[in-house]
């Protein structure tokens, strides 16, 4: 079978290898200067395919670029956006392995010794991929197809487009940004200076993906400080911040964690805790996918606070609560139009769409509550963020397939 997007593996594959992860804990914007390092890598291989406007903005190093429309009437201007940096993972030194025709049963050894596998009777998803070629980690890193995948295939629909002047289309927007996985990436996103009239992330998992629910977020930082003296001496003294912070985890519901939870159930994780006697911090992340339903989990946490300070003396417990995003079907339930053009392309291409609410967010979920209806596309990734990662070529391709026919349908005299 002929290769009808000969780029779009080989640029995966290098974009994969350049280390982009984000770092939650930094204050620079973007979080981690290798992701303005790969941008400015894509800004120049933007120019050199022939893309027009290409932009870097300085506030935030977000690319923009534009492929100008190349019909002789309006329709709405159509934006796909990705982001480049990668999850909390090892993301030193990625390779990539290649395995061809897949046969859907064998078990996949990652690194060489065979300590981490794919095994479809852990990984059931695995069956699907009867015949592909599968692109995996080399077992100790992960692979980054969250979201270079995304971006490669973004990347590849322009080419594509541009290489075939023949294929009429309206006025593309296309947006690679930072920090997605760290819940910052879209906090500087200029809708206005984007200009697009809707958009799409292609930042989701497997074929047929389309997502326009999402939950409801926040971050938590709680910041516990003990008292440090020797143990000796220390009855009726010593305050240990770290028996304090197990404490604080102790009052949350215990079952209200990811690994206890599906569907539309809501958890709180705690994500990172460091301690000694003298001070704890932990990091929580809360979500919801009702709005009234993340209110009430933070009305918890505060009662807690107040319950602890009463306990071991005012500040001894302090934190640190702020929203991340919002469920984008209150924005997205308005703009319904542009769930069913990606339904359409979808199912024109034999692909069933698949809109169970995502049970995380994307910079979509942000950018929708900017003004621009942004739902997520999948991008093909399996297992993301972790070593277990992995996507096939033909999802990739599928994807390509997917913008492309959105494109195509956006384009037509209305
Ligand atoms: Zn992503």
């Amino acid at each position: 079978m002929a290769i009808k997007y000969e780029k779009l593996i080989p640029r995966f594959l290098e974009y994969a290898k350049q280390n982009t992860r984000s770092d939650e804990n930094s204050t620079t914007i973007p979080s981690t200067e290798r992701q303005t390092e790969f941008l400015k890598k894509l800004a120049e291989e933007l120019m050199e395919i022939g893309m027009n406007d290409v932009k870097i903005r300085k506030v935030d190093s977000y690319l923009t670029a534009e492929l100008p429309s190349n019909i002789d009437y309006d329709v709405p201007v159509l934006g796909l956006l990705s982001h480049v940096d990668t999850a909390d993972f090892n993301s030193e030194n990625i390779k990539p392995k290649i395995v061809e025709n897949y046969d859907g049963k064998s078990v996949i050894k990652l690194d060489e010794a065979g300590k981490y596998t794919l095994d479809p009777a852990v990984f059931a998803s695995l069956k699907n991929y009867a015949g592909q070629t599968l692109i995996t980690t080399s077992g100790d890193t992960l692979l980054g197809s969250d979201d270079k995948s995304g971006v490669s295939e973004i990347m590849t629909a322009m080419e594509y487009l541009i290489n075939h002047p023949e294929i009429k289309h309206g006025k593309v927007k296309i947006g690679f940004g930072p920090d997605e996985e760290i819940g910052t990436g879209a906090d500087h996103f200029d809708v206005k200076d984007f200009g697009a009239d809707f958009a799409y992330t292609v930042d989701g998992g497997p074929v047929g993906q389309l997502e326009f629910e999402t939950f409801s977020a926040a971050g938590l930082k709680v910041h516990i400080t003990g008292k440090d003296v020797h143990p000796s001496g220390a009855k009726g003294i010593m305050v240990n911040s770290m028996l304090i912070a197990s404490e604080f985890q102790s009052m949350l519901p215990a079952d209200e964690v990811p690994e206890m939870t599906e569907g539309d159930q809501g958890f709180y994780l705690l994500c990172d805790e460091q301690g000694t006697i003298d001070h704890t911090d932990m990091s929580y992340i809360i979500r919801d996918f009702k709005r009234d339903g993340l209110e009430a989990r933070k009305n918890k946490i505060t009662e807690i606070v107040k319950a602890l300070n009463e306990k071991h003396g005012e500040g001894t417990v302090k934190i640190d609560m702020k929203d991340q995003y919002y469920n984008m079907y209150d924005i997205m339930k308005d703009h319904m139009d542009v769930v069913r053009i990606a339904e359409e392309a979808m199912k024109n291409l034999n692909i069933e769409p698949d809109e169970a609410p995502v049970r995380g967010g994307t910079d979509g979920s942000t950018i929708s509550f900017m003004g621009l209806p942004t739902p997520n596309l999948f991008a093909g990734g399996e297992n993301m963020h972790g070593r277990f990662e992995y996507v096939s070529e033909e999802a990739m391709e599928k994807a390509v397939d997917v913008v492309l026919e959105i494109i195509r349908l956006n384009s037509q005299k209305k």
